[in-house]
């Protein structure tokens, strides 16, 4: 065998095991693998998962705190503008550099597949996309990175999604990126956001590839971008294959008209991510009605987000800081919720890319997240460093913590 993990603890099995994996995949999960293998890890008791995934972030933007003055008041308009600022300094090789940063970040914390939105407006035009691609292809042994392309709103002085938009959309496309971004709520009228809507959806099928939305992040119950795409998902028979996030507005919806809403997302096989740090730290954002999502059968997920960016300047690459912050606001507090949680930065979003092979099972990919925790409440509450993260069967980050308290720091604990 190649590695072992001895003495894991699994969240569906009593009691520790050791898992072998041999070629880059699990051949063995039982107690006390009599074999040994070139590379030995003791999990002592600690929580085994696969690793996190992390379905809606934003690399090509992170660590902008370090790059702008302080905002004076914070108010989102004054943050927009500060981003685009902060963009025009910013070279191609400058955005590389921020985006692996980044990546190798999240590695660190057992994340080892990322969905990253990419700005594709007037500023950046392909940069994003082409620093993207390559810091994909640069760091594949360690992180495996999906793309999505954003017409960022407003590119131009003209309403709606314009000829410009719809070409850099296709260039990306040819690049190879996975999924058509874009915000069609920020739309001036109804009807230019269905018109974008349809383009993508157009897009997709010529492509062959995903669509992947901010709908929805208003607190308002006239906000029915998502209705209408899951709609389109259906019409067009791309069930399974796209991706909506923030969906604030659901949470405002009278209680019959929500439940309905709910029943569409189900028969359109929609996959909501909900990224709680930004729906909480922007005024007019809330979390979407996560536990009525959970409880039908909608496959919800959270999204890293921003991670030291203008709008939230917050986010520590860590996929259990947002689901922290979720089981605070969407009040979830048993072991079973705690539990969930856990789901929705792993299996969920996993499903959501559609990843194969993927969980703790005989023939599963080797991607492996060894905790210091034993349970996901207690990996929710503490959130010590990871002991060691697998990616293929190789290891590929590590971390140790000691502490040390009392006259002197003598007592360690
Ligand atoms: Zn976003």
């Amino acid at each position: 065998m190649d590695v072992i993990i001895r003495e894991a603890s699994l969240r569906d099995v009593d009691g520790t095991v050791d898992i072998g994996i041999t070629n880059n995949y699990i051949e063995n999960i039982r107690p006390n693998i009599g074999q040994t293998a070139s590379t030995e890890i003791d999990a002592a008791g600690g929580l085994v998962l696969p690793n996190f995934v992390d379905p809606h972030t934003h690399l090509d933007k992170a660590f902008f705190t370090e790059l702008a003055d302080p905002p004076e008041r914070g108010t989102l308009p004054e943050l927009i503008e500060l981003t685009g600022e902060i963009k025009k300094n910013l070279d191609e090789s400058a955005v590389r550099e921020r985006i692996e940063r980044a990546a190798r970040d999240a590695v660190a914390n057992g994340t080892t597949t990322i969905r990253t939105h990419l700005d594709i407006g007037d500023v950046w035009e392909q940069t994003s996309v082409r620093a993207a691609m390559d810091v994909k292809e640069s760091l594949a042994e360690i992180v495996d990175i999906q793309t999505t392309a954003v017409p960022l709103v407003r590119s131009s002085p003209e309403k709606g999604l314009t000829g410009t938009d719809i070409e850099r959309l296709e260039r990306a496309l040819e690049r190879g990126v996975d999924a058509i971004g874009g915000e069609p709520n920020k739309e001036d009228t109804d009807q230019l956001e269905k018109d974008a809507i349809d383009v993508y959806f157009d897009l997709a099928a010529t492509y062959d590839a995903d669509i992947d939305l901010h709908v929805d992040g208003l607190n308002s119950p006239t906000a029915r971008t998502a209705e209408y795409i899951a709609h389109k998902t259906i019409e067009k028979g791309m069930e399974g294959q796209v991706l909506i996030s923030h969906v604030s507005a659901l949470s405002y919806y009278d209680k019959w008209h929500r439940r309905d809403v709910i029943d569409l997302f189900e028969r359109a096989d929609l996959d909501i991510i909900t990224t709680p740090k930004e729906d909480q730290i922007v005024a007019d954002h809330d979390t979407t009605a996560v536990s009525e999502l959970l409880e039908a059968d909608v496959n919800l997920s959270i999204g890293h987000n921003n991670i030291a960016g203008t709008i939230s300047p917050y986010g520590s690459l860590d996929m259990l800081g947002p689901a922290w912050l979720l089981a605070h606001v969407a009040e979830m507090r048993t072991p079973t919720d705690a539990n969930t949680l856990i789901d929705t930065v792993t299996h969920n979003p996993a499903a959501a890319l559609g990843l194969e092979q993927y969980g703790i099972e005989t023939g599963s990919a080797a991607n492996l997240t060894v905790c210091v925790e034993e349970t996901p409440l207690e990996l929710l509450r503490t959130r010590l460093p990871r002991r060691a993260v697998l990616k293929d069967g190789s290891l590929v980050a590590s971390s140790s913590l000691s502490t040390a308290v009392g006259v002197n720091a003598t007592h360690t604990v």
